[in-house]
């Protein structure tokens, strides 16, 4: 499964956020790891999101990190609790609130294909 880097959870192309899970102990956690952070056990594996959730906090960026995105600010930055029980970071639609039910689309940001959270479509 090829992913746009080694740390970050969705995958490159598929529009997919993924995650990993433990076979031994059915942990699951976002960050890419080789070994299950709560038993151990080696060879987790990869599953894929459903793109719903539910915002957990968020944060305005009015100083973009960097010239490539300061055309870009201000931009919203949401944590989201997914469905599945994992917490990520992603980009959000700029009228989004705490504890609002999210989901994921994907948008061209900063000339890489990434996830952004907005109220699901009805
Ligand atoms: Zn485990």
């Amino acid at each position: 499964m090829a992913t746009d880097r080694q740390n970050t959870g969705w995958v490159d192309g598929c529009r997919a956020i993924a995650y990993q899970c433990c076979g031994a102990c059915e942990h699951i956690w976002y960050f890419r790891r080789e070994f299950c952070p709560n038993c151990g056990a080696s060879d987790p594996r990869m599953c894929t999101a459903s793109g719903n959730g539910r915002v957990y906090a968020m944060s305005m960026v009015y100083r973009a990190p960097s010239d490539e995105l300061h055309p870009h600010a201000p931009y919203l930055i949401v944590m989201v609790d997914t469905d599945e029980g994992f917490r990520m970071m992603a980009h959000g639609d700029p009228l989004l609130a705490i504890g609002d039910r999210v989901r994921a689309r994907f948008i061209e940001f900063g000339g890489r294909l990434i996830p952004r959270f907005g109220k699901p479509e009805t």
